[in-house]
């Protein structure tokens, strides 16, 4: 997929602009807060998810009167294939319109998977340094990425999760072995959906663990190793494969079973794919704790490397990249490992310092002020 050219009316500190793009790299630069990130966050929601989660009336820029209309207008081809496609988003007074090809799509969301990115934004540093929830939430993302009924397992397993703690706040006074046994329906159900979780997470964690090493160790010239681990709270450190599906919901049920008590005392479900974690670890160190800024940003980058590789191994398709201040904080071999990586692919790369984003031989750059862009 190719992204051709971009136009922009009232979206946040962007009056106006239009783009064509380059079929590879496209460098936006420009001091902070001149809109770089606002330029990214355009094409991200145009590809099916704003990774800012905006409110829509909170995109049209500020001071604005109540009939002025956002509007971001998109064209692309895919690979090979001259027609081009247009995806029209507009907003007005907070409700949203969203068309492809000029057929109206009900959420934004419906095109998410079908049109493939990669993208990093500095908030991703928090898959590696943030709370479980942001590592299970990536993980959940890259795996509807590819397989769309990943979320709708998903949200079955949590609908359940949710009606099986409102019955353990009601239980309070029942002796444990009554208690469990009208928890056992809840569990079974939790088990089954727990293993469709697991193993749609673990089927890509697979070669995101596998990619994510391999690159990290290329980032940094093999001098540190990553090792990168799911960590079941129902398996724990048992052996398993997703495979063998019948061993993980005996292992699932017995858990439930063997935790009842203490479920009982805190009133929520204590194990389960809902409080799963991946573990970072650089040189045998857990990263959350030990890693270093740059060891980070290395750590998420990586990951990001390995997605965009997942992307293309398993569509035939090449992700579009949007790198927003990537480079930042990274020395200079990383840099241009980054900029050799990411050269033959569709990219938009921002950054500050024109001068960190060197020998780029094929793309376009603009510079940036005031949400003003110009070609330079
Ligand atoms: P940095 O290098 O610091 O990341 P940036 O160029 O990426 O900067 P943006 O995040 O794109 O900056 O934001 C540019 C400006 O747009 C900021 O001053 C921001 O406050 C402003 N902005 C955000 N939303 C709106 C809006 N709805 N209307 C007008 N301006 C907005
Ligand atoms: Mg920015």
């Amino acid at each position: 997929m190719i992204i051709k050219s971009l136009s922009l009316r009232n979206f946040r500190n962007i009056a106006s602009a239009d783009f064509e793009f380059h079929p590879k790299v496209n460098i936006f630069t420009g001091n902070n807060a001149q809109g770089k990130t606002n330029l990214c966050e355009a094409v991200s929601i145009c590809l099916g998810k704003s990774f800012r989660s905006p409110k829509p009336a909170e995109l049209v820029p500020f001071g604005s009167d109540e009939n002025t209309e956002t509007v971001i207008e998109l064209s692309f081809s895919f690979d090979n294939l001259d027609k081009e496609n247009t995806i029209l988003y507009t907003q007005k007074k907070g409700s949203f319109k969203l068309t492809f090809n000029e057929i109206e799509m009900k959420s934004a969301e419906k095109l998410y998977g079908a049109l493939r990115y990669v993208s990093f934004i500095p908030e991703d540093l928090y898959i590696v340094k943030g709370n479980p929830e942001k590592r299970r939430d990536y993980l959940d993302y890259v795996s509807n990425m590819i397989n769309r009924v990943h979320n709708s397992k998903l949200y079955e397993y949590n609908k359940a999760l949710r009606q099986k703690n409102n019955l353990l706040m009601k239980l309070e006074g029942y002796n444990t072995e009554a208690a469990a046994a009208m928890l056992e329906s809840w569990n079974d159900t939790l088990s089954r959906l727990g293993v469709n979780v697991m193993c749609g997470r673990l089927k890509y964690f697979a070669f995101l663990e596998e990619y994510a090493r391999k690159y990290y160790s290329m980032l940094n010239q093999n001098n540190e190793k990553l090792s990168v681990k799911y960590e079941s709270t129902i398996m724990e450190d048992k052996p398993y494969t997703i495979e063998d599906v019948s061993l993980m919901y005996e292992t699932y049920m017995q858990k439930l079973r063997d935790t009842a008590e203490k479920e009982l005392r805190m009133k929520y479900t204590v194990a389960g794919v809902h409080r799963d974690d991946i573990l970072f670890m650089i040189n045998e160190m857990p990263s959350k704790d030990f890693a270093s800024q740059g060891q980070i940003r290395s750590i998420a980058i990586a990951l990001k490397l390995a997605e965009a590789k997942m992307i293309y191994e398993k569509s035939s398709d090449y992700p579009i990249m949007i790198l927003d201040d990537i480079l930042s904080e990274l020395d200079g071999f990383r840099r241009g490992f980054i900029i050799n990586h990411i050269e033959k692919l569709q990219t938009f790369i921002t950054s500050c310092n024109i001068s960190d984003i060197e020998n780029v031989s094929e793309g376009r750059m603009w510079k940036v002020e005031k949400g003003k862009f110009e070609v330079c």
